[in-house]
């Protein structure tokens, strides 16, 4: 019901011409065209003086609420009411702009006069309605007339919108406006504080310039409705000349700012930032001189101030919006919204634009729109920002991702350079331990017999002898030389001598274990066997099938079957001696040359003990390998 009271009210807003407040069906009323006003330049008017003058020097209001702009002057208004039904009646006199300085209201009804005293110069607890506007209760008794005058001094603009009101209508309608107001100051407060959370999370600037810029704007609403004055400081009116002007220019200075550092200017050029400067000091200086100068000086420059600052953040938002962005695009049709909501109300304020509760409240609904927009402009603008560091990021993963790609390619380039190297390293060295094996074996092989030479076998003597010591095993050497091997080469030639060379070597190596005993050219028509783990008599059985196969090879010269004998020489390694491999062949040598002496194609025993060689016959070797 209040509410459709209200709506009724807004729409319909119905005006007194011929003011009579009586009747049951009496709602409210503004108060317009009926009133006379006049002007008091110099203020010294009293009431007694105001009742003498007729009624054709007043003059008439037109269809709006009275409104003079900023004027020094005192203004009387009469407002001639009458109640013509036949019972009492009370109404109240609402003068619905919290800010006027002066407020004197006589209620003349024939010789009685009331007289209250209002204005927000004076405590709140004067007032006769508790109220953040100024109200007066006026009691009609039947066919009743009475004449209220107004007398109004203000340093703010003044605007005088009365309403007269049933009593319940207007605690109706204050109900639904508090509701209202309410409203705005509760969407402003959850902005102020989501939004400081939001900044104590993410310590963005621009959240706590958003902070300061919307926590001023109510506080800037509040001064203008008289909140301020009702619920912050109400026994001291002397601060009511600041309850405007100083959220005003917080809420433009922080504007400001939030503008600059939100559409980041900057990137317009230097003479962005310096104009943004300009008007931030400006505002700043403002703020100062509000302190100490007089209200209205400082409230004519603080609105076109105001208007400007709007402009130039619409403009800049527009500039910006040019260079795309979402964020940029919200900011600005924040701005509008508020931008409207400013020029109507500094328009009004002005006298340009009339009163009305559409004028009374535009910057509640483009401030509430613009903080609720701006809001929206940072989320899009952190959203902005998150999608460019996450391309910028990847980016950079992107780059990273070559970069080790690269990098193990060529990894995999150089490394498969290496396994060629080494493959190839690997395949030279094996080849090189061929030729080294090939020539090792070279060097160590007799070219004519193709058994191993002396070099070789003194090699291996030596590591026998080592081995022989260590294990204590027996070694036996045979030492043997072909007989009169100078008269075979003078009978049959060089070459032939060659060919019985290698037919002797070919029944030696045939005639010995396979890779047990060594076969060794030692030089000339001499060669020299190793036997390991044989004892001396085994090795004396070996020497003589060395001699017998020798003496019985099958060698022809030109058809004829040729006789070639050998004579050897024995000995052996005793486990309690250690002789060096020169004693051993020496031993065996000495052998050698007793065969000789004892007319060769024999086989003689070195004796060790005795140094003397012994010629033997007759000793079986156990083992005929290979
Ligand atoms: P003895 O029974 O005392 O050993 O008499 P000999 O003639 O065998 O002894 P000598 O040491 O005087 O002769 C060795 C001869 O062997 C001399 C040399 O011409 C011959 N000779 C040495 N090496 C080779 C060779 O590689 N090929 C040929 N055809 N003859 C060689
Ligand atoms: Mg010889
Ligand atoms: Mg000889």
């Amino acid at each position: 019901m209040p509410l459709l009271v209200v709506l009724l009210f807004m729409l319909s807003d119905p005006a007194l011409a011929n003011v009579d407040v009586g009747g049951t069906a009496f709602g409210s009323a503004a108060v317009t065209s009926s009133i006379r006003f006049l002007e008091d330049a110099p203020g010294q008017l009293r009431l007694q003086d105001i009742l003498t003058i007729p009624d054709n020097d007043w003059k008439r209001n037109n269809g709006q609420h009275f409104s003079q702009g900023y004027s020094r002057s005192a203004w009387w208004l009469k407002v001639p009411l009458s109640n013509s039904a036949p019972a009492t009646f009370t109404r109240y006199l609402e003068i619905a702009y919290p800010n006027l300085d002066q407020v004197q209201v006589f209620v003349v009804a024939g010789e009685h006069t009331t007289t209250f005293n209002l204005g927000d110069k004076l405590p709140f607890h004067q007032r006769p309605i508790k109220s953040n506007h100024f109200v007066i209760p006026l009691r009609f008794p039947p066919d009743s007339r009475q004449d209220v005058y107004l007398r109004i001094r203000s340093d703010s603009a003044v605007q005088v919108p009365l309403t007269l009101w049933e009593k319940q209508h207007y605690y109706d309608w204050t109900r639904v406006e508090s509701l209202l107001q309410g409203f705005y100051f509760g969407v402003m407060a959850v902005m102020t504080l989501y939004n400081l959370f939001v900044f104590l999370a993410v310590r963005e600037r621009n959240f706590i310039l958003y902070v300061c810029f919307v926590s001023s704007l109510p506080l800037f609403i509040a001064g203008l409705k008289g909140f301020s004055f009702e619920y912050f400081w109400p026994n001291h009116p002397q601060l009511n000349d600041h309850a405007i002007v100083v959220p005003l220019c917080l809420a433009l200075f922080f504007g400001a700012v939030f503008t600059e550092s939100f559409l980041k200017v900057r990137q317009l050029g230097q003479w962005a930032v310096t104009l943004f400067r300009i008007q931030q000091i400006s505002i700043l200086v403002m703020l100062l001189v509000s302190l100490v100068v007089s209200y209205p000086s400082v409230i004519r420059l603080l609105i076109p101030m105001a208007i400007l600052s709007c402009c130039l953040g619409l403009v800049f938002g527009l500039l910006m919006w040019n260079r795309g962005g979402l964020a940029a695009r919200y900011y600005t049709v924040g701005w509008c919204a508020f931008l409207s909501g400013g020029l109507v109300l500094g328009l009004n304020k002005l006298g340009l634009v009339p009163t009305n509760v559409f004028t009374e409240n535009t910057l509640q609904v483009g401030s509430g729109v613009e903080v609720i927009l701006l809001s929206f402009a940072l989320a899009a603008s952190i959203n902005e920002e998150r999608r460019l560091r996450s391309e910028a990021q990847s980016e950079a993963l992107r780059g990273e991702r070559e970069t080790r790609m690269a990098r193990e390619q060529a990894l995999q380039i150089q490394r498969q350079a290496t396994e060629e190297l080494e493959f190839k390293v690997q395949e030279r060295t094996t080849e090189l331990e061929h030729l080294n094996r090939q020539l090792s074996e070279l060097s160590d092989t007799d070219q004519l017999t193709g058994l191993k030479n002396r070099r070789y076998l003194d090699r291996v003597l030596l590591e026998e002898l080592t081995r022989c010591r260590r294990y204590g095993r027996g070694l036996s050497v045979i030492l043997l030389d072909i007989d009169h091997f100078k008269q075979f080469n003078d009978q049959y030639g060089h070459m032939v001598g060659d060919d019985c060379l290698k037919a002797v070597a070919s029944v030696l190596a045939e005639s010995v274990r396979e890779g047990v005993d060594w076969v060794a050219r030692y030089g000339g028509e001499e060669f020299c066997i190793l036997l390991p783990e044989t004892s001396l008599t085994c090795a004396q059985a070996v020497a003589e099938r060395l001699r017998q196969g020798v003496y019985n090879m099958p060698f022809k010269v030109r058809d004829t079957q040729v006789t070639v004998s050998i004579s050897l020489g024995v000995t052996e390694v005793h486990p309690d001696q250690e002789p060096t491999p020169e004693q051993l062949i020496a031993q065996a040598d000495s052998a050698l040359y007793q065969a000789k002496q004892n007319g060769r194609n024999c086989t003689v025993l070195a004796d060790n003990r005795t140094s003397a060689a012994k010629p033997t016959t007759g000793c079986h070797h156990g083992r005929r390998l290979g």
